[in-house]
């Protein structure tokens, strides 16, 4: 029996390869399959049926979110962010709404409800991808975030701003016909900028040919995506997604626009109702006065910024608001170390001055909400390694001195 080995080994049916080399062969009818055979006919088999209606992302036309219901919903979430949250609100329950009027009209629409893609302008930890991920959790449409900073590398080929589309039909299962309606978060957008306004002889290749890519994107163009993502090939099987009713909301921080807005406040007042006028402004929050013509002059090209016609900006998070964030949201930090102690039995208990030094340090080394969590795992870690040996049922209360002691470390 064991000399037998090479002869009597069963093979898989579509790939060839001995189970010494496939692993576990599944057996039919006069054949076999391997693992890695049979994903490879899953995703053919969901590629080619997917084409047309499915079920989880099935338009519900009838169970559209008003912006109050979607407002409410991020209110949940998200700390603030008010004049965000509105805008954009409106912005996805016009998406649905602008899904729905086509479906409607067909092709026949005498009046075309254009896309309304949006840009929100905030410094970094301030909830632009945590509202982008708290609108997805609501929808009924695939949701995908990219990274834009991932797209500079090789971006001026085209290909990679594409893999944006992998992405989102990645996330509505192969359903191209749910892609063609999601929704994709470019974050870091403003890492694209090119480096000055004026177009020079020395070409920002890393910058603008991404931007010219995403265009093409934003415009809405029938493009050839690699289901797998990567480079194309040209024996591959590629998919063919129509961008028109894509909505794409991009976030960045855009460090130093707020000169660009100076400046041109600046220049606007003069000669007006000057000095009125300028006392209003809020100097410390100048980004609230986000204009399309900022982001040209910050290195968007002018064609892209006139792709996105919602413009909104984040407030910067104020101590009240990082306190706030720490205990109020639905999945709040105190919140998931209070679940990871009941787990064990504990009770956890947190003394609110110890919660106030959190803030404290976290405004502190400027980290904003960002910093929030790495200052409490720093607290909390050591606590957690001992958590399994405190007594079951008992209360554990972090106390100020405790919290202080533990930062020092
Ligand atoms: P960015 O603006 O850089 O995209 P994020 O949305 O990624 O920032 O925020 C980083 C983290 O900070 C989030 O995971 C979230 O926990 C917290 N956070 C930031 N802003 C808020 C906010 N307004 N409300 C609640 N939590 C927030």
């Amino acid at each position: 029996m064991a000399n037998n080995k090479n002869h009597s080994e069963e093979h898989c049916s579509f790939c060839g390869r001995p189970a010494s080399q496939a692993g576990m062969l599944l057996s039919g009818l006069g054949g076999y399959i391997c693992a890695d055979c049979s994903r490879e006919a899953e995703k053919i088999f969901k590629q080619q049926s997917m084409g047309g209606q499915t079920s989880k992302y099935e338009l519900q036309l009838a169970d559209i979110p008003t912006p109050k219901a979607i407002k409410e919903f991020l209110d949940l979430y998200v700390i603030g962010q008010d004049a965000a949250k509105r805008v954009l609100s409106v912005a996805v329950y016009n998406h649905y709404k602008r899904l729905r009027y086509n479906q409607e009209h067909g092709d026949s629409n005498d009046v075309e409800i254009e896309k309304s893609n949006i840009v929100m302008v905030g410094e970094t930890g301030t909830g632009k991808t945590l509202l982008a991920r708290t609108i997805a959790r609501l929808l009924k449409v695939p949701f995908c975030i990219a990274d834009a900073t991932t797209l500079t590398e090789a971006g001026y080929v085209g290909d990679d701003v594409e893999n944006v589309l992998v992405r989102l039909l990645q996330a509505a299962d192969y359903d191209v016909a749910a892609c063609e309606r999601g929704i994709v978060f470019i974050d870091e957008i403003d890492k694209i900028a090119r480096k000055s306004e004026n177009t020079s002889i020395t070409r920002d290749v890393s910058g603008e040919g991404v931007q010219q890519a995403l265009l093409k994107l934003l415009e809405g163009a029938e493009v050839n995506v690699p289901p797998e993502g990567g480079r194309k090939h040209p024996e591959q099987k590629l998919i063919k997604i129509n961008t028109r009713n894509i909505l794409f909301i991009c976030g960045g921080a855009f460090d130093g626009v707020e000169r660009a807005i100076a400046a041109r406040l600046n220049s606007n007042v003069i000669g007006f109702k000057g000095d009125e006028k300028r006392q209003e402004l809020d100097r410390d929050n100048m980004l609230q006065y986000v204009q399309p013509m900022d982001l040209k002059k910050f290195g968007l090209i002018p064609e892209l910024v006139g792709r996105f016609p919602v413009l909104t900006a984040l407030q910067p998070l104020d101590r009240d608001a990082l306190r706030r964030i720490l205990t109020e949201p639905k999945n709040a930090l105190t919140k998931q170390y209070e679940e990871l102690f009941k787990m064990d039995e504990v009770t956890l208990v947190f003394d609110p001055k110890a919660l106030d030094l959190v803030v404290d340090r976290a405004v502190e080394y400027h980290l904003g909400a960002r910093g929030l969590r790495s200052i409490m795992e720093g607290i909390m870690t050591d606590l957690m390694f001992d958590l399994p040996s405190l007594p079951k049922g008992s209360t554990y209360t972090l106390t100020r001195e405790e919290a202080e002691k533990k930062i020092r470390l």
